[in-house]
C-alpha cells in the first residue's frame, strides 16, 4: 500500500502504548525506526525487540524531553542510528497527563484534577514535554528532513470534548496549532504536517483504570459511534496511512481517531 519500505522514523514515546505500537506498524512497513524512550530502558528494548523478531529493523534512543540537554542528546543518538541516512518520518508522539514526579499527581486522581490542584510546576512540566519539546524536536528535525517528508503530531480528543485534564488538554491546543502553520511552510518541499487525535485508548500500561474499575471499558466503548474501546494499533494505522505516498494530498489536517467518541 504504502511505498515507505526503505524510509526511517523517529517516533518519540515510543517505549510502550501507543508510540510503541507506531513504531511496530511503521517498521512492519519497513522503516527504520527510532524508538525514542525516556526513562523505560526495558520497554524501549522490548519494542526494538518485537520489531527485530518481526523482521523489522528499529533502535532505542533515551533523552528526557524535560531535560534542559534533551535535544542534543536526542540527535546525536539519532544521527548515530540513521548513520547518514536522511529522515522521512516524525512522529511527536510522547506526552505526559500529569507530573509523573508528583505521585499524587502521576495517580488516577491527578487526572481528574480541578484547576485548584494544579501546581505552577505541574503545569510547565506538562508544557515542556507536550508542547515545547514536540515544537523544538521538529525544529531540530528539519535539516535532517528529506523532501517529501512526514510529520505527525499526537494530540487527543480532549480538545474537542471537555473532559478535565486541564493543563493536558491545553497543551495538545497548543500541539494543535502547529500543523497548518508548520503546513503552509514546509508545503514547498513537499512535506506534509498532519495531527491525530485519538480518543480514550487501551493502553494497558497508562490507561490501567480502563480494566481495574468495574464497567470502565464498557463504558468508554460505549461512547464510541464504533461501539468498542480504541487499540494503539488503530492510532498506529492512521499514523501509516498519513505517513504513506497515498496520503501526499493531506496536510494541515486534524484528524480524529476515536471511533466516533462522544460525537455532537
Ligand atoms: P504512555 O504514557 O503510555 O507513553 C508515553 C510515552 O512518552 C512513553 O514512551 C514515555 O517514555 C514517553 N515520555 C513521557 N515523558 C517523557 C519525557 N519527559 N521524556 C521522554 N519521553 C517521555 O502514552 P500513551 O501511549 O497513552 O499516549 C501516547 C500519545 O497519545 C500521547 O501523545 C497522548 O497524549 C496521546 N493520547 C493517548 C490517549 C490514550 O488514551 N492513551 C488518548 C488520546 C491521546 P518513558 O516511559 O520511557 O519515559
Amino acid at each position: 500500500m504504502t511505498q515507505t519500505a526503505g524510509k526511517t522514523a523517529l517516533v518519540t514515546g515510543a517505549s510502550r502504548g501507543i508510540g510503541a505500537a507506531i513504531a511496530r506498524r511503521l517498521a512492519a512497513e519497513g522503516v527504520l525506526v527510532a524508538v525514542h524512550y525516556g526513562r523505560c530502558k526495558a520497554d524501549a528494548e522490548e519494542t526494538v525487540a518485537s520489531i527485530e523478531q518481526a523482521g523489522g529493523q528499529a533502535f532505542a534512543i533515551r533523552a528526557d524531553l524535560a531535560a534542559d540537554d534533551a535535544l542534543d542528546t536526542l540527535f546525536s543518538e539519532l544521527a548515530t542510528g540513521l548513520a547518514g541516512r536522511p529522515l522521512n518520518i516524525l512522529v511527536n508522539n510522547a506526552a505526559i497527563y500529569a507530573d509523573p514526579d508528583d505521585p499524587a499527581a502521576a495517580q488516577a486522581d491527578g487526572y481528574v484534577a480541578g484547576i485548584s490542584e494544579v501546581t505552577q510546576e505541574e503545569f510547565d512540566r506538562i508544557f515542556s514535554v507536550n508542547v515545547r519539546a514536540p515544537f523544538f524536536v521538529t525544529q531540530r528535525c528539519l535539516p535532517l528532513l528529506a523532501d517529501g517528508g512526514r510529520i505527525v503530531n499526537i494530540s487527543s480528543a480532549v480538545t474537542r470534548i471537555a473532559w478535565p485534564l486541564l493543563p493536558y488538554a491545553m497543551s495538545k491546543g497548543a500541539l494543535e496549532i502547529m500543523a497548518p502553520r508548520l503546513a503552509n511552510e514546509l508545503g514547498h518541499r513537499g512535506i506534509t504536517v498532519n495531527t491525530i487525535a485519538p480518543g480514550i485508548t487501551d493502553n494497558t500500561k497508562t490507561n490501567t483504570w480502563l480494566h481495574d474499575m468495574p464497567g470502565a471499558a464498557e463504558g468508554v466503548a460505549a461512547m464510541t459511534a464504533l461501539r468498542r474501546l480504541g487499540q494503539p494499533s488503530d492510532i498506529a494505522d492512521v499514523v501509516a496511512l498519513l505517513a504513506s505516498d497515498e496520503a501526499r494530498w493531506v496536510t494541515g489536517q486534524l484528524v480524529d481517531a476515536s471511533g466516533g467518541m462522544a460525537l455532537a
